[in-house]
């Protein structure tokens, strides 16, 4: 399949830090781990207003933590003012009533994630002690202070749980769903998606240890109804079918209107790879959106895509790609990750525990 040289952007990924206090063994952007890449505060404005410019139908902003930028709530704000409906993903770390409040009245969806069914599983996955009571803590003030606008008559924004599965994080989540939407009336929605092999997620450590098998994935994804039934406080509960962004699969048009844009400025030709087609900072928005449709329909590109039909080959069509069209310094950091065979995961008998 072709994409299309008339797709337009629906949705912006913007990602302006890749500083972040936690190290997930599945980390799609390799995020605290390399150069946080914060742009300054006049470059970064550039950005966000070539974004608002774009009029996309929505924007969602990662990282990295993007609660570290030191201006969020203003940048925030200019999305709001805009009428440009914000998701904001985070993890809680750095989290307090103060922000709380502030993100109920200037965006539409704070996400945070949560990556095991309790404190063992979560802080393995994601790298350090105290992060799941730390992610839970930010839903429960998320979720308190939206109860508490509701009853004012105020605006709040969403609450949504997103849980990225791994195979330590999938035993237990019936569980989790029953626990964590009993512990949070006022939370929108969890949902549930197999971590992709993306980033530090490609490596072998993670594809052996971690990934899901294919019979895993469609078992997760038929296990939506299940889990649905376990929430209650009318918690509404999805999985996301990770094989959309498989070529030959039906869903695969879902992600070709996404803009991924990293915390520079430049903008990849595809959310998933490392490859970039230049920077909002130099060139207009809709130049480097045709290149990264051509990228998309590059002979090669293309070889490597349309080989994937499992997560497995995706992993090693990931490897290709990133460590082909990467930059000078995504190849050192590739390399350095190659070289230090990164095996991230504690002993097993220990994280399914708890
Ligand atoms: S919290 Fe997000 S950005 Fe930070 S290491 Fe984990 S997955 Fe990466």
């Amino acid at each position: 399949m072709m994409v299309p040289e008339s797709a337009r952007i629906g949705r912006f990924c913007w990602n302006p830090t890749y500083a972040c206090p936690l190290r997930c063994i599945h980390c799609y952007t390799e995020s605290g781990r390399r150069a946080a890449q914060m742009l300054r505060e006049p470059e970064m404005r550039r950005v966000v207003q070539a974004i608002i410019d774009a009029r996309p139908k929505r924007v969602s902003v990662g990282g990295g933590e993007p609660l570290l930028v030191p201006w969020w709530e203003e940048m925030f704000g200019l999305f709001k003012s805009a009428g440009i409906p914000l998701t904001v993903f985070t993890s809680g770390w750095v989290f307090d009533d103060e922000a709380a409040e502030k993100l109920a009245s200037l965006v539409a969806t704070t996400t945070v994630s949560v990556d095991g069914p309790n404190a063992v599983v979560h802080d393995l996955v994601r790298g350090r002690a105290g992060s799941f009571d730390r992610a839970m803590a930010a839903l429960e003030r998320l979720t308190r202070i939206r109860r508490e606008r509701t009853a004012r008559g105020e605006d709040s924004c969403a609450v949504a749980l997103d849980y990225t599965v791994t195979r330590s994080g999938l035993p237990g989540i019936d569980d989790f769903v029953a626990e964590a939407s009993a512990r949070l009336p006022g939370l929108d929605s969890i949902t549930f998606g197999a971590a992709m092999p993306i980033g530090v997620a490609q490596e072998s450590g993670f594809v052996e240890h971690e990934l899901l098998s294919d019979d895993e994935l469609v078992g997760l994804v038929e296990a939506e109804s299940r889990l649905a039934a376990r929430a209650v406080n009318g918690v509404r509960v999805t999985v996301t079918d990770a094989r959309f962004f498989l070529p030959n699969s039906p869903l695969y048009d879902r992600g070709a209107e996404i803009a991924t844009i990293e915390p520079d400025g430049s903008l990849r030709a595809h959310g998933a790879y490392e490859a970039k087609v230049g920077s909002l900072l130099d060139e207009p928005v809709d130049v480097l959106w045709s290149r990264a449709l051509e990228w998309r329909n590059d002979p090669y590109v293309r070889e490597q895509t349309h080989s994937i039909h499992s997560l497995a080959d995706w992993a090693r069509a990931s490897s290709a790609l990133d460590r082909r069209y990467g930059s000078d310094a995504d190849k050192k950091r590739i390399a350095r990750r190659d070289g230090a065979k990164r095996v991230m995961l504690p002993d097993p008998t220990v994280r399914r525990t708890g």
